[in-house]
């Protein structure tokens, strides 16, 4: 069924089973692959809480979670343009860390990210999105675990949002 949200049209895309389905069998994955790491989950704010509150309650090894955000704020000049990345509170130095995305586009909020925390030297890194835009994506490092590769278009629900809102959605929908 077509919804809208605030003035577009938006169809169903990746069904909640589709969904709940996949976010086990990644779960499952990172399980097995993290028994004996104690990794630290650092989920990126506002797109993944949804996505990383299912996960998490399906990944069955000890483990830690934390939120991070990119924030935007304008440096000295006016021109300069500074993403910090808040939220770490804790010493990541030595930590097998594991980023949780909502959606993978051109890659460039994940780049900043990574740059940022590999100065803080933890013992390994890597990636989980939902989502993923081959077609759109200009970076080069690597995206680990990929939940759906998906068309270059604009989906909204389940966390993302379209202009503030959507992010309740129970599953993901694609712009008509
Ligand atoms: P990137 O830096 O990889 O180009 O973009 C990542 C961010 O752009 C995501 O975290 C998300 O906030 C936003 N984004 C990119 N594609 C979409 C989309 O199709 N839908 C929504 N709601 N946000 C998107």
């Amino acid at each position: 069924m077509t919804i809208k949200v605030k003035d577009l049209q938006f169809e169903p895309y990746i069904s909640q089973h589709l969904i709940n389905t996949r976010v086990i069998e990644l779960a499952n994955r990172l399980t097995i692959d993290y028994h004996d790491k104690n990794p630290l989950f650092l989920s990126v704010l506002n797109g993944s809480f949804m996505f990383t509150a299912d996960l998490m309650k399906s990944f069955l090894s000890p483990c830690e979670i934390s939120f991070i955000k990119l924030a935007s704020y304008s440096g000295l000049k006016s021109t300069e343009n500074v993403q910090e990345l808040i939220g770490i509170n804790e010493n990541i130095d030595g930590k097998h860390i594991v980023i949780i995305e909502d959606i993978i586009d051109t890659g460039l909020t994940l780049k900043n990210i990574l740059l940022q925390l590999k100065n803080q030297k933890p013992a390994s890194i890597k990636i989980m999105t939902l989502l993923f835009k081959p077609e759109a994506f200009k970076e080069t490092f690597e995206i680990d675990y990929v939940g759906f590769e998906i068309e270059n278009k604009f989906v909204v629900g389940y966390g993302l949002d379209y202009d503030g809102n959507g992010r309740n959605l129970d599953q993901i929908y694609v712009l008509k």
